[in-house]
């Protein structure tokens, strides 16, 4: 048994260099206890996900906004489309 890791390079699943394993931060419950991605591919990927996550947070909010518009516009309708027929219904029974 060696002292020294068994693994000194590895091939980033990535970006496909192959790295020393410094380049790669730890994970537990792997093989390697390596992540499979090279520090610069986390770090990139977490510089990525960041700005889509934001993204993403804008169109959410326009879709909720769209979402509140329409469901108020309906509520509008139903409740116009209620008091007409309850208009309609009171004159019918003479009751205006
Ligand atoms: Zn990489």
């Amino acid at each position: 048994m060696s002292a020294v890791d068994p693994v000194e390079v590895k091939r980033c699943a990535r970006c496909e260099l192959t790295k020393p394993s410094e380049a790669f931060g730890p994970r537990a419950h792997t093989r390697d206890r390596l992540q499979s991605w090279c520090k610069d591919c986390g770090s990139q990927y977490q510089r990525d996900r960041r700005s889509s996550d934001e993204a993403v947070a804008v169109r959410d909010r326009a879709q909720v906004a769209a979402y509140r518009a329409a469901e108020t516009a309906l509520r509008k309708r139903h409740r116009d489309e209620f008091d007409a027929l309850y208009d309609a219904e009171r004159q019918k029974r003479g009751l205006t």
